[in-house]
């Protein structure tokens, strides 16, 4: 199979239609969609990624009434949420209504919903007479992608079709977002795109942070996951410099490069933004695995705004390494 790159929504409006595969842009990172409501299209996403089939996908809808649509209940803190945050790079887990196929949750009575906010998939979207699964456009277990050639490098010659609508503006995926209903709280199932800040802001109170690396349901919460082929390690980059000198080494930096040090080098945000450095961060991955060293060694991310899911993704990527 050819697999072409180009901006033509009718042409995967078409290809959707017919239940193939289409790589869409989102703001957070490519996503590798299907129709949701077709079953052989879902089981090729499984096949084409690779991934496990216990991992379950996420449900892209197009605007408000229809999250409604496919759950059973939207508690008010998550009505809040998703008011001022949809759409967003925030997905939703809640009580699947019966509209949502069991291949689409992998088996569980909850759905993973979100509104992704980029303009060509938002027009997709509203051209389609139904819903997108869509996880990330990568083979599973590897870099997210955040461009279409990004996508290109995992998919070529897998689908038919990346819809290219440049570079992703956040670079990180969606955080993932639950509700405890016993004790009527909000719940960070996955750190992503939108901060902890921004949520707390949202429903006025703190939340809670339940990552569970070994829940059978939620493998984006795998230890391992997001890895480079390089090993990598993460901490402060000056110090892992000094142990790791004789090796050969490509390092991160957040903010600025390290003067002296000769070899290879990134800075994810020369303005001191850690927006900008999680959007950069996938591809700056990349790059530095691109170079065949034997070492990655990243500074870790501040403990703010998109810091903490920044440095979830780095921890899971020397994980899988360990
Ligand atoms: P990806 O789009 O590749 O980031 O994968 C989607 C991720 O969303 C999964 O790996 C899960 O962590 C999460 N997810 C999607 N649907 C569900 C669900 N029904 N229950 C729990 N987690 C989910
Ligand atoms: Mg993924």
């Amino acid at each position: 199979m050819i697999t072409e790159v180009g901006t033509d929504i009718f042409k995967a409006k078409t290809l959707l239609e017919s239940g193939s595969l289409v790589s869409i842009p989102t703001e957070t990172v490519y996503g590798l969609a299907a129709n949701a409501f077709h079953s052989e299209a879902i089981e090729k996403i499984y096949v084409v990624k690779n991934r496990p089939r216990f991992n379950p996908l996420i449900l892209h809808v197009r605007d408000k009434n229809n999250i409604k649509s496919y759950v059973q209940e939207i508690p008010e803190k998550i009505q809040r949420l998703i008011d001022i945050h949809s759409p967003g790079p925030v997905t939703f887990l809640l009580p699947k209504s019966s509209l949502v196929s069991d291949l689409v949750t992998a088996g569980s009575n909850q759905v993973a919903i979100r509104i992704p906010n980029h303009p060509l998939t938002l027009d997709l979207l509203s051209k389609l007479s139904f819903p997108l699964v869509a996880p990330s456009a990568n083979i599973s277990g590897f870099v997210s992608p955040t461009s279409a050639e990004h996508c290109m490098q995992g998919l070529f010659g897998k689908i038919p079709y990346v819809l290219d609508g440049g570079l992703c503006n956040i670079g990180l995926e969606s955080t993932i977002v639950g509700y405890d209903f016993e004790d009527n709280q909000v719940l960070i199932h996955r750190l992503g795109g939108l901060s902890i800040e921004e949520i707390e802001k949202t429903v006025e109170e703190e939340v809670k942070i339940s990552i569970q690396h070994s829940h059978p349901n939620t493998p984006g919460q795998l230890k391992s996951h997001y890895a480079t082929k390089t090993p990598l390690k993460v901490s402060k980059t000056t110090s892992m410099i000094s142990q790791f000198g004789s090796k050969n080494i490509v390092v991160i930096n957040l903010f600025q490069k390290i003067d002296g040090f000769q070899g290879c080098q990134f800075v994810l945000s020369v303005n001191n933004s850690i927006s900008e450095a999680a959007q950069n961060l996938f591809s700056v991955l990349r790059l530095a695995d691109d170079e065949k060293a034997d070492l990655i060694l990243v500074e870790l991310a501040p403990n703010y705004g998109l810091g903490p899911a920044i440095n979830d993704r780095l921890q899971r990527a020397e994980h899988h390494h360990l």
